[in-house]
């Protein structure tokens, strides 16, 4: 499969199929704690970056079994709303499958475009990103591409909440040092009680970042949470998953789908794909043994990072 990957468990959506729907790494921001990579094409032009006939074959070829999962969802190695089809995609699947619910993460710095708020009105769950409140630390963070403001995020997040009836999930991502300080913390908390989402969640660098940044404690986020004092706020924390059970040499294409497109650590591949730890570390063995996962170290933690063909 080349444009859909899982399905994973992820902390905020359970089990979702992803959706590839830009190369890597075709995205209008170069965030500092990008999990992908650094960017290499930086833009704002949307554009059919991959076919959209091949991703509904695979998706319909995935979904003729009828699988369990909780979402499928746009994201991937860029920011798919950069996909200039992503309105015809929703359709076919809202018309074609319409029991599965569609999410959408997005960086936001599309959304308050006409063409683009017309392309998700009918996803069901829309994860945009804020990650700062003044123009210096967006800048600083999420490294935008050239005319791009804070103030563009804000207003798309808010006409996406304002005229779509898309669930809203706004994510602040923290990192420390960079967006943190009491100034941008007090200030991204008036964004998002004006703005009203039907949740914030709270997040912070958990895997090998694209620039040598690090994240905060979970004190530190519950502080922060605690100073906003926003009632629908949730710190994403690690989620356990259901017990699944693969064949050997599903789980081993399972978890290098997984660490070629971000870096893990066993648990929580364990945790996504929702089987016991030693499971991965067999597969894990094999794959460095077939050379296509090494493992790097973060944080003085093991990483396992897939290695592209
Ligand atoms: S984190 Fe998202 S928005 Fe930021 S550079 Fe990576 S893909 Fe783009």
């Amino acid at each position: 499969m080349k444009y859909i990957f899982g399905p994973v468990f992820s902390r905020r959506l359970g089990f979702s199929l992803g959706v590839d729907l830009v190369p890597h790494k075709v995205c209008s921001m170069d965030c500092l704690y990008c999990e992908v990579g650094p960017t290499t094409e930086k833009t704002l032009e949307r554009a059919e970056y991959v076919p959209l006939d091949g991703v509904k074959r695979e998706l319909s070829y995935f979904l003729s079994s009828s699988p369990e999962i909780d979402y499928i969802t746009f994201s991937g190695y860029g920011e798919p709303t950069l996909f200039s089809r992503l309105g015809e995609l929703v359709s076919y699947l809202k018309s074609n499958y319409p029991s599965y619910r569609l999410a959408l993460l997005t960086n936001s710095s599309l959304l308050e475009r006409d063409d683009v708020l017309n392309d998700v009105k009918d996803i069901d769950v829309v994860l945009p990103s804020l990650d700062a409140a003044s123009q210096e630390v967006f800048e600083k963070v999420n490294r935008p591409v050239k005319g791009l403001k804070v103030e563009n995020i804000v207003r798309g997040i808010e006409r996406l909440l304002k005229e779509t009836g898309c669930k809203v999930w706004v994510e602040t991502l923290f990192v420390k040092g960079i967006n943190d300080s009491p100034r941008e913390v007090e200030r991204i908390g008036e964004i998002i009680h004006a703005l009203s989402p039907h949740k914030w969640q709270l997040n912070t660098v958990a895997r090998p970042p694209a620039y040598g940044v690090e994240g905060l404690t979970f004190e530190e986020l519950h502080q922060i949470a605690e100073k906003v004092g926003y009632p629908a706020t949730e710190i994403v924390a690690r989620s356990k998953a259901r017990r699944r059970k693969f064949p050997f040499s599903q789980l081993k294409e399972e978890v290098y789908g997984i660490v070629v497109r971000r870096p893990c650590p066993v648990e929580e591949i364990a945790d996504a794909l929702g089987v016991l730890t030693e499971e991965v570390e067999r597969a894990v063995e094999e794959l460095k043994k077939e050379g296509r996962v090494e493992e790097v170290i973060y944080g003085g933690e093991p990483y396992v990072k897939g290695i592209s063909a």
